[in-house]
């Protein structure tokens, strides 16, 4: 069985392309929202949060996920030390889920907005990233979460470029309005089935 990892810039759809992996019956791991639930229910992740950031960002049992935010963004020590803390409890997590599968699926799938940033991609036998047109991607975000433009690029500027992104990738699915997803994502799904 392959791991494949699926990365792309925010707002390049890679939940959208995910959705047509799982109608296909691919088992895909979402590992940002694996890491959200680590750190609301990891015992030792809880812990060794508590011990970096303060007991503060929890409030009754529940990470103050905006504190964090606050406290991280403006201190890139803690961020890399808060990252040093959840990217391997993330790496084992899905270790484990993949090895469930147990060659019961031809591949599986690891998305994540920070594959390469993070090592996860040293997990993956193969990546494919999502790309689109940065405006698209803007707009795209803006109407998903109601958030400014401004606010769209503060987020873009902690990943790495598009360019960067798809020169590390093996496959590109482009997202750009213009060329169908689905059978790029047929095309994708028949080379490791
Ligand atoms: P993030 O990194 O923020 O999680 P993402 O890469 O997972 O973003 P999606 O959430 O899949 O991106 O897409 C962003 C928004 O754009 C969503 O509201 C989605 O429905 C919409 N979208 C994505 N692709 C298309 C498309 N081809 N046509 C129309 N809308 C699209």
């Amino acid at each position: 069985m392959k791991r494949i990892g699926l990365t792309g810039g925010i707002g390049s759809g890679k939940t959208t392309v995910a959705q047509i992996f799982k109608t296909l019956s691919i088992p895909v791991f979402e590992a940002d929202n694996v890491s959200r639930e680590l750190l609301q229910s990891n015992q030792l992740v809880v812990s060794e949060v508590k011990l970096l950031l303060g007991d503060d960002v929890y409030v009754n049992e529940q990470a103050d996920r905006s504190a964090i935010a606050q406290i991280v963004f403006n201190d890139s020590s803690k961020l890399k030390a808060l990252n040093g803390i959840l990217h391997p409890a993330v790496f084992s997590s899905f270790q484990k889920w993949s090895d469930d599968f147990n060659d019961r699926v031809p591949y599986c799938i690891k998305e994540a907005a920070i594959l390469f940033e993070s090592g996860g991609s040293e997990q993956c036998d193969e990546v494919i990233s999502v790309t689109a047109p940065i405006d698209l991607r803007i707009k795209r975000v803006m109407n998903r979460d109601e958030v400014s433009k401004e606010e769209v690029e503060a987020r873009m500027a902690n990943q790495l470029s598009e360019q960067e992104i798809t020169t590390k990738s093996d496959h590109i699915i482009v997202n750009d309005g213009v060329e169908a997803l689905i059978p790029q994502v047929l095309r994708i799904h028949s080379l490791f089935s």
